[in-house]
């Protein structure tokens, strides 16, 4: 998979007098992570759901260069969302499964032998027949990211995937994510700063009507980073881009 790069891009819904955001220009640099920061309802779900494919409601949009095609890149997405998004009534290994059997196909025994082990890399094996509502909420979110990783996609598109859980579980769940995804497109959105200075390798924040991006540069170390005292400093700098000085 290549970079991904989109120039001048405009998108307005349908009936709205000004677009979400305009002549916006974004490259997401092939196997590696971009953290996306921004208020509420600035359009950074707008912005990603609509390169992966995802977005439903009517737009418009236009765009001088959208590379890969969107029709490629759609194809090449996965998608985890902030509520793990589990079917209550499926086992967790059937949850795993999920996107063969919405592509119609039965779950064969070496696509179940792929999910178990999944399941044992985000330390779930031992509950692959208990149906959700067993699982905490941390628990459900490491099944969520082993049915992501089911899907093999090169882009794999997370929107506050972790935003829901305490800070302990969360902060094991970004060192698992890193480490699994560490081949992946990884485009995540995020509310908070430290999230996307532990993890983000481009630092995007988003902002304004139409919005605009703003790139803040990332610590250099590799992800997941520890937290030091040079994120001070850059989280500072990234609530002052996110309308935090009063
Ligand atoms: P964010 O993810 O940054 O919180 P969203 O992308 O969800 O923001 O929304 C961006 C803006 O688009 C918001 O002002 C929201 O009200 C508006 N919006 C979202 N969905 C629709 C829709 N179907 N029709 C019109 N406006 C919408
Ligand atoms: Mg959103």
């Amino acid at each position: 998979m290549n970079d991904i790069r989109i120039e001048n891009a405009t998108l307005t819904y349908l009936g709205d007098a000004q677009p979400i955001f305009s002549d916006l220009n974004v490259q997401f640099e092939a196997g590696t992570w971009t953290a996306l920061l921004g208020p509420s309802g600035c359009g950074k779900s707008t912005l990603l759901r609509y390169i992966a494919g995802l977005l439903t409601e009517k737009v418009t949009f236009t765009a001088k260069t959208v590379v890969p095609s969107l029709t490629q890149l759609s194809n090449n997405v996965a998608y985890m969302a902030q509520q793990d998004l589990l079917m209550p009534w499926l086992t967790v290994v059937d949850n795993v499964c999920l996107a063969t059997r919405l592509n119609g196909q039965r779950v064969e025994a070496n696509t179940k032998a792929k999910a178990m082990a999944l399941l044992e890399q985000v330390g779930l094996d031992s509950k692959a027949n208990v149906l959700p509502n067993e699982l905490s909420g941390g628990q459900k979110q490491r099944v969520a990211l082993a049915r992501t990783l089911m899907q093999d996609k090169s882009i794999v598109l997370m929107d506050e995937p972790f935003s829901a859980l305490d800070a302990v579980t969360r902060h094991k769940l970004q060192n698992l994510a890193a480490r699994l995804l560490c081949d992946k497109t990884v485009l995540l959105i995020t509310h908070d700063p430290q999230e996307a200075l532990r993890l983000g390798e481009q630092i995007l924040v988003m902002n304004g009507k139409p919005a605009q991006l703003n790139k803040i540069a990332p610590p250099q170390s590799a992800i997941p980073r520890d937290i030091d005292g040079e994120f001070a400093a850059i989280q500072q700098s990234i609530l002052e881009h996110l309308g935090g000085r009063s």
